[in-house]
């Protein structure tokens, strides 16, 4: 029986993690589910998977979770400070899904490294401002890490485990394009939430949606590309490829280049990371020649997707500058969300916040701990506020 954790069980990656364990309910012991606000969901999802620790970050849905919880099995926590008090690293569970949306994830990513024999990592916020942090404690406690968004999962079956990175020369990722591929750029400014939020290809949550739909999400994954598999930026390259089946192309240094397709479901790489050298069969469609014929890769469009040149604005050494640019993409995401900015805003002031000086000052910091990343980013914020954007 596998004994393992799910951080952000509520969200699209998490839902989808709880609905292949529960078609194997029996080989499975769910040690910890967490949540932000969603108790009603987390409660449900406690109770059917018979889990005993739960962890709900925002304090009234504590509060409420707790009274509604007194007397029964279920603990529940206010934040991850406990999780000495549920796992022991003596007795490391097998397996966690780091799933949180946004820059939260990287505190709970960090804390529970020691206690788990797999770690698979969705959350590309955390990898990008702490991967020096997470990097240094996966050895330290001998921790094995599976990158689980498409691409990376993509590039990383793609390769050798034994492979390093001098036997290949080139990763090519790729971009649907978004909902906004074909739009007019005079219509930009009036783009709204809801239109930002339906992405043509993939159903996710509402964070990584806008920023599929800007673009961002892309400059992150060539970053996430970049540590993960310790390359330089000029290896790594963006292709637009409108139906999402090819995720990853790898060049070798041998004249061969492997290409990785599958169907446009996270559920393909969650459950290749938790039946990882099991040789169990997933429910999947047959290979879509249509779709193969007619990949239609192409450069992406700067023009339209300005927050693609933040990329040339950031060195190969890693920093904290990537943490301004992940904690500054969150404020102006949520304020986009909460209606206070227009959907062209978030770019705009991304590239400004990219190159103020007192900003660009920190690429050549990097972070020694989790409070050097944490502090950074209240900074951000609190500078967006003070700025109108
Ligand atoms: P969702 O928004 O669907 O879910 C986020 C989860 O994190 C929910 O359980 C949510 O709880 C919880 N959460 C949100 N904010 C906090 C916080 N401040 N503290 C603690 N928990 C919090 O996100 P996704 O599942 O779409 O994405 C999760 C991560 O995976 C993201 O980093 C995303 O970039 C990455 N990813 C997602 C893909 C996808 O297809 N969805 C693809 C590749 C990567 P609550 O329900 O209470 O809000
Ligand atoms: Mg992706």
């Amino acid at each position: 029986m596998k004994k393992i954790a799910i951080f952000g069980s509520t969200g699209s990656i998490g839902s989808s993690l709880l609905k292949i364990i529960k078609d194997d309910k029996k080989n499975f012991k769910i040690e910890l589910l967490t949540a932000n606000k969603n108790y009603k969901k987390l409660i449900k999802q406690a109770n059917f998977f018979n889990v005993k620790n739960i962890v709900l970050t925002d304090y009234n849905s504590y509060l409420i979770a707790n009274k509604l919880l007194k007397n029964t099995k279920i603990k529940v926590f206010k934040n991850f400070d406990s999780l000495s008090k549920i796992f022991d690293i003596n007795k490391k569970i097998d397996y966690s899904m780091c799933a949180i949306s946004g820059f939260q994830g990287l505190k709970p990513t960090l804390d529970i490294i020691k206690f788990t024999k797999i770690i698979a990592i969705a959350n590309k916020e955390s990898i990008i401002c702490g991967w020096n942090l997470i990097k240094k404690d996966l050895k330290k406690y001998k921790t094995y890490f599976i990158p689980i968004d498409s691409e990376h999962f993509s590039i990383w079956s793609l390769l050798d485990k034994n492979n390093n990175k001098n036997h290949f020369e080139k990763i090519y990722i790729t971009a649907s394009g978004g909902p906004f591929r074909k739009l007019a750029l005079k219509k930009f400014k009036n783009i709204s939430i809801k239109d930002a939020l339906k992405h043509p290809n993939w159903s996710m949550g509402e964070k990584i949606s806008i920023d599929s739909a800007t673009m961002m999400n892309k400059v992150f994954e060539i970053i996430e590309a970049k540590k993960i598999f310790d390359l330089n930026y000029k290896q790594l390259e963006i292709l637009t490829h409108p139906k999402s089946y090819l995720h990853a192309i790898v060049k070798f240094n041998n004249g061969l280049s492997k290409l990785l397709v599958h169907d446009t479901n996270m559920i393909i790489p969650i459950f290749n990371s938790i039946y990882l050298n099991n040789d169990k069969k997933i429910k999947s469609k047959k290979i879509d020649i249509k779709r193969l014929n007619n990949l239609d890769l192409k450069k992406v469009d700067k023009t339209r997707f300005p927050v693609l040149n933040i990329l040339k604005n950031i060195n190969d050494k890693d920093s904290l500058f990537e943490t301004i640019i992940v904690s500054a993409n969150d404020k102006l995401v949520n304020l986009f969300l909460g209606g206070k900015i227009n959907f062209t805003d978030i770019s705009y002031n991304l590239l400004k916040i990219c190159n103020m000086s007192q900003f660009t000052k920190f690429k050549s910091k990097k972070p020694k701990n989790i409070d050097d990343i944490n502090n950074l980013a209240n900074y951000v914020s609190l500078k967006i506020d003070s700025m109108s954007v």
